[in-house]
């Protein structure tokens, strides 16, 4: 198996001695001691993504926020804020997540069409950078209980620019018909009105188109029409100091389909020197493209079984620890931790889970494993164990960081008793 298949996962993995190795840690090793199914995330890879998204914004003013919703936990966001990243966070839990490793909360912005009563106060009280408005209902509610804490609240409205991003419909939000931000033809006049209520100060542009982008001409429609929208806005007297343009930079799933975007061929020189010459902070909310590939699901074979139809491998880890095969329809390569060269076969990678919707991968061909045998589902870094559940009562898996060659427990295993947490009988 030849590991150049990898080069555009920027994670890095390779066969030692026929073992898969993650920065040079042994995966079976890793399978003895913290068990499976079992995430594991490359530091090195996040750090490389990070520095990529750094250095292509070095000559403008910038904040970059990992989107807390494709990874919450808490020591990845340690390491993040330790790489200097903000937080993009959509709900209350997500912002206490965020304050409780220590970060600045002047490097916290909110977005979320369903912002609460108890939300909006949490986020005001903890004094956060801004928040990314959705509707006038939300600024007005907004403004009544800034007004009650006694504080003027940064905002910006999260623009619907009506342009595709060809991804899958179901990760698309900059188009018309989608339920997030506000029509951008008629935003002028909501920023007139917010700029007259006295608890807010609309100082910001927000926008985001989708997810998985993995052609960057979308976001060219988008900056020139945030370039009309921060003109006319300055003419009517409205300073903007801010401008978000959201995440969506998409990443290799399939070796065969994707080329990932670079970090540094989304501003052009055009928006660059608009951003310089309008002494604007520009916030960038990526969360797939920092943690996406940095991260794998490590799974044990525990029966095999065939039909006139099929071969089915079945495997430990079921939807419940990674739904975006059911949900999506989302590709994952699998890997084995083993490189026997034995028979190629195609087979269905299942979970346990009573659901046909439950499975891995389908029609893979991987060589063909003995019962016991481990493998590995790449790019399970985002939208990965932050969509895990409890469904069929299944505990939710231990995760690990290789840092420094080491292997630390980052969020330990789920015990039956934890399936009863709250539970009143
Ligand atoms: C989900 C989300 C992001 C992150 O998107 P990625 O595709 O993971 O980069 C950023 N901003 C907002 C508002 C989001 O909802």
């Amino acid at each position: 198996m030849s590991m150049s298949m990898l080069k555009n996962f920027n994670i890095n993995l390779e066969y030692k001695g026929n073992i898969l190795h993650i920065n040079n840690v042994n995966i079976i090793n890793l399978a003895k001691e913290f068990s499976s199914p079992l995430y594991i995330y490359s530091y090195d890879a996040l750090q490389i993504n990070f520095l990529k998204y750094q250095n292509a914004l070095s000559n403008i003013k910038h904040l970059i926020c990992f989107a807390v919703k494709t990874n919450y936990n808490s020591r990845i966001l340690k390491e993040f804020k330790e790489l200097g990243a903000g937080f993009d966070t959509v709900s209350m839990g997500e912002i206490y997540k965020a304050i409780n490793i220590g970060v600045d909360p002047k490097k916290i912005v909110y977005a979320g069409v369903g912002k609460t009563d108890e939300e909006i106060k949490f986020a005001i009280e903890n004094n956060i950078l801004m928040f990314n408005v959705e509707s006038v209902d939300e600024l007005n509610q907004i403004n009544e209980i800034a007004a009650k804490l006694n504080k003027v609240v940064n905002i910006a409205f999260r623009v619907n620019p009506d342009v595709d991003p060809k991804t899958h419909h179901y990760i698309s939000t900059g188009l018309a018909k989608n339920k997030f931000g506000i029509d951008i033809n008629i935003i002028p006049d909501i920023y007139k009105y917010a700029k007259n209520l006295k608890n807010i100060n609309p100082n910001g542009i927000h926008c985001h188109i989708g997810s998985q982008l993995l052609d960057l001409s979308p976001y060219k429609e988008v900056f020139k029409k945030i370039i009309n929208l921060f003109n006319t806005l300055k003419s009517e007297g409205i300073n903007i100091d801010y401008i978000n343009i959201g995440g969506g930079l998409g990443i290799c799933y399939d070796n065969n389909k994707d080329i990932a975007p670079d970090p540094k061929d989304l501003i052009d020189e055009n928006f660059s020197n608009f951003i310089k010459n309008n002494n604007i902070t520009l916030i960038l909310e990526p969360g797939r493209s920092l943690i996406g590939n940095a991260g794998i699901l490590l799974t044990k074979v525990i029966y095999q079984k065939q039909n006139k139809l099929k071969n089915f491998i079945i495997v430990d880890a079921g939807m419940n620890d990674l739904i975006r095969p059911s949900l999506y329809g989302a590709y994952h390569n699998i890997l084995p931790v083993k490189n026997k060269n034995s028979n190629q076969i195609t087979a269905d990678i299942v979970g346990p889970i009573c659901e046909s919707g439950d499975f891995l991968a389908k029609d893979k061909e991987i060589q063909k494993p003995i019962n016991g045998d481990y493998l590995v589902a790449l790019s399970a870094g985002a939208y990965a164990f932050s969509m895990s559940s409890n469904y069929n009562s299944r505990m939710k898996p231990a995760e690990v960081l290789i840092k420094d060659e080491k292997a630390v427990l980052i969020r330990k295993r789920e015990s039956l008793k934890d399936l009863l947490t709250n539970e009143i009988i």
